[in-house]
């Protein structure tokens, strides 16, 4: 069976580490990885202001060459070891779908073997960044109500799962309860979001699913994303789930996945 490493980010993202591209691949090669998808976080569409305070959530415009020539480099030089791929992890942000569309029009290649996910949502006293940090989310939770927040992240990733990009929609819907990053801290009495609506959407477009691992190394999640009951209704739902580490470094490709 193909091990693929779905998700996997470089030097390129301003909030991981400097290792280069090729110590990823040679960690894949290493754990027995045979598909590796570099999906570095697409530029943010131009007019969004990132709201995070480093404004550090995504690559900048002019990497974007060298990130996808790297790539392209990486994959001749490993062929027949590991099948490295070049793809980005492209935000969905309502009201700049005309952007973001854009982006996928100029790399449509990317595009395929790309991943649609939210980390931004809007509320009433502007942009939030959901998987910042667990100080963060207690703060807005105070000035906008948790609920809120949730509810905010329920639309956009329904939305997501609903594919706004039509043909040159990015196939993976990632990490679709990111917003669960800092539960064990911080949750709603209830869960306002129809999660199992998501689900269905999702599979109803025809995306695959970001099995994201990286949520295990969370403190105040410990689980994959999604968890272990929204991937048994997904699987009921037909839906695929595609294994990734959102690996920010090296000695992180591939973490986790042994214990499936
Ligand atoms: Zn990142
Ligand atoms: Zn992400």
């Amino acid at each position: 069976m193909n091990t693929i490493d779905g998700h996997v980010h470089s030097p390129f993202c301003p909030h991981g580490t400097d290792a280069p591209m090729e110590d990823y691949v040679k960690a894949a090669e290493r754990k027995g990885i045979d598909v590796l998808v570099f999906t570095e976080h697409a530029p943010l569409p131009a007019g969004f202001s990132d709201p995070v305070p480093g404004q550090d959530s995504a690559m900048r415009p002019e990497d974007v060459g060298p990130y996808v020539a790297e790539c392209a480099r990486l994959r001749e030089q490993y062929a027949g070891r590991v099948d490295v791929r070049c793809g980005f992890e492209v935000d969905y942000i309502e009201g700049f779908e005309k952007e973001t569309l854009e982006f996928l029009q100029q790399h449509p290649e990317a595009a395929r073997n790309s991943i649609l996910s939210v980390h931004f949502v809007r509320l009433p006293g502007g942009w939030f960044c959901v998987d910042y940090s667990a100080d963060e989310l207690e703060r807005k939770a105070e000035e906008a109500g948790l609920e809120t927040i949730y509810r905010a992240y329920g639309d956009a990733i329904l939305k997501a799962a609903g594919r706004p990009f039509g043909e040159l929609n990015p196939p993976v819907l990632g990490h679709i309860n990111l917003i669960h990053k800092f539960r064990e801290r911080i949750a709603p009495k209830e869960d306002p979001v129809d999660w199992m609506n998501i689900l269905k959407t999702a599979s109803a477009s025809g995306l695959r699913l970001d099995f994201n691992h990286a949520g295990l190394r969370k403190p105040d999640y410990g689980k994959t994303y999604p968890e272990e009951w929204m991937i048994g209704e997904a699987r009921k739902l037909g839906l695929t789930l595609q294994t990734g580490s959102d690996a920010h470094s090296p000695e992180d490709v591939g973490r986790g996945f042994e214990k499936e």
